[in-house]
């Protein structure tokens, strides 16, 4: 069926319609309207079907693209989902929030010959949520209950890919999740503007409906210690993310109205799905009518800025100490940003936060690239001279994230770190120093992508799975 494909040679790059951004200030849903169903074939059918799929090798999850492409272009859905699933636990996820461009759409061999990369994020979310509405996902019942338990802390993407792994293999799984609500970041961090939240509370519905037992509220360190957790399951996987917020040690950085990054954004996520948030309530941390400077110039800093704009903020400014082609946040957003009405303020550094109790102005510098870093990066030297004061009524701190103290948390001071704080694993057996105590996701890698914790997660399932069936070989 080849001769339907390759059509990259007379029909255009087309991804699905985006809202204007006059009617996207004014929600928190997608932006992007999904293919309908001659688009998405159309669109899959521009793949050149490599023999060697670049896309594919760029893939954390190795997602076999070029196959899932072909059966979109001939209308074989379900066949379609099944391949895209076989590789992928949420790929209706991926599909909305991969960083395509740098991944597998930025390595697309007709990305790279100009006629512009197949539009494989958008196909990817609608051959699923095709999938979904058809009723072909189903929950992941084991043909044969093995008997062995793993307990699972944390309910973010890592910890749940591994617990339908898990449960596909017979075990019986338990999440623990310090949170009201399974997801992760894909619930409190991501906005809905990117990730509607029905679309993870459908995926956690399928895991309990498989028989995940999803213990909420439940904080390992407060609630149960690491080795009370040990002692109940055969196994335990630790994929509790990263959640301590960078800090900027600058004066007035204690002023009131200063937030992290994090704190901003669950708020907002926590009112958008209906809970009665005090905080945002009563203004404290809503932007409605505030003069917002957002730090930072990665994804979080480009939600933050977003999420302002929609709460009807008076101006929003990003600031960042490098230039627009040197800032580690998607392209994309940093377009949908402006089109939205954020101003970027590039090659600027705050110096000092200005105010007396609350905080009333940003004090800031201009910046210049100079020599490049050891690692080839140009290093940002500041303009002598260049300071100056933007009005501030809110400032939130998007400087990246670190680990928590695990160690001291979960009353287990044998655990081993690394100097990042990081869980330490060994990566071929994704164990960490912990007999049966594995880790995956932000915890072990550092802050990443969503993508990279689903395969971290798929990764530990295996493994745990061939730790414990020697174990019990071994026993037998
Ligand atoms: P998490 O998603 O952080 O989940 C960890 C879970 O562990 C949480 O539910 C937490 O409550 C729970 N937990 C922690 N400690 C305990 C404890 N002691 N006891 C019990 N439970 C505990 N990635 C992308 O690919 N695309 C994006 O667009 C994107 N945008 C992002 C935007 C923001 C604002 C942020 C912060 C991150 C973004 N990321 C994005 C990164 C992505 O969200 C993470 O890489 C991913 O969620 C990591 O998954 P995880 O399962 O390791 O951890």
């Amino acid at each position: 069926m080849t001769e339907k494909m390759l059509t990259f040679v007379h029909l255009e790059q087309k991804y699905p319609h985006k809202r204007e951004a006059s009617e996207r200030r004014t929600d928190f849903n997608e932006i992007y309207a999904p293919f309908d169903d001659n688009s998405a074939a159309d669109q899959s059918s521009r793949c050149s079907q490599c023999g060697v799929p670049f896309c594919q090798a760029h893939c954390p999850l190795y997602n076999n693209i070029p196959d899932w492409l072909r059966l979109t272009t001939e209308g074989r859905l379900e066949e379609a989902y099944a391949i895209s699933a076989a590789t992928n636990n949420m790929p209706e996820v991926t599909g909305r929030i991969c960083p395509q461009d740098r991944l597998c759409e930025g390595n697309c061999v007709i990305e790279q010959s100009t006629h512009g990369a197949v539009t494989i994020g958008s196909v990817e979310k609608y051959i699923t949520d095709t999938a979904f509405a058809n009723g072909w996902v189903k929950p992941p019942k084991p043909a044969k209950e093995n008997g062995m338990s793993v307990g699972i802390i944390g309910g973010g993407p890592g910890g749940m890919a591994a617990a339908e792994q898990l449960r596909l293999k017979g075990y019986e799984v338990h999440i623990y999740d310090r949170y009201d609500r399974m997801g992760g970041l894909l619930v409190y961090g991501i906005p809905g503007f990117k990730l509607e939240k029905d679309v993870v509370e459908r995926r956690v519905k399928l895991l309990e409906e498989g028989g995940v037992v999803m213990h909420t509220e439940f904080e390992v360190g407060r609630d149960a210690t690491l080795d009370d957790l040990r002692k109940k399951h055969d196994s335990v996987l630790i994929a509790t993310g990263v959640y301590k917020a960078r800090e900027l040690k600058l004066p007035g950085a204690g002023l009131g109205n200063v937030y992290p990054a994090l704190e901003y954004l669950t708020t907002s996520n926590r009112h958008g799905l209906g809970d009665t948030v005090p905080a945002y309530e009563d203004g404290t941390l809503n932007a409605k009518d505030k003069n917002v400077v957002v730090i930072g110039g990665g994804d979080t800093a480009m939600d933050c800025v977003r999420t302002a704009i929609r709460q009807g903020a008076k101006s929003v400014k990003c600031l960042y100490r490098r230039d627009r082609a040197n800032m580690p946040g998607s392209q994309r957003e940093v377009a949908n940003a402006e089109e939205e009405g954020v101003e970027f303020v590039w090659l600027t550094n705050p110096e000092a936060f200005v105010g007396d109790d609350k905080v009333t102005g940003v004090r800031a510098v201009k910046m210049r690239l100079g020599a490049p870093d050891a690692g080839g990066r140009q290093s940002p030297e500041i303009i002598e001279g260049s300071s100056y004061t933007m009005d501030a009524d809110m400032v939130i701190l998007a400087l990246g994230f670190e680990p928590e103290d695990l160690p001291t948390l979960f009353d287990a001071p044998e655990l081993g770190v690394s100097r990042w704080g990081t869980v330490k694993i060994d990566f071929r057996t994704m164990m960490t120093n912990l007999d049966g105590v594995f880790a995956a996701g932000d915890i072990a890698r550092g802050a990443s992508l969503v993508v990279w914790a689903i395969r971290d997660g798929r990764d530990a399932a295996d493994r745990i799975d061939e730790y414990l069936l020697a174990r019990k070989e071994a026993a037998a």
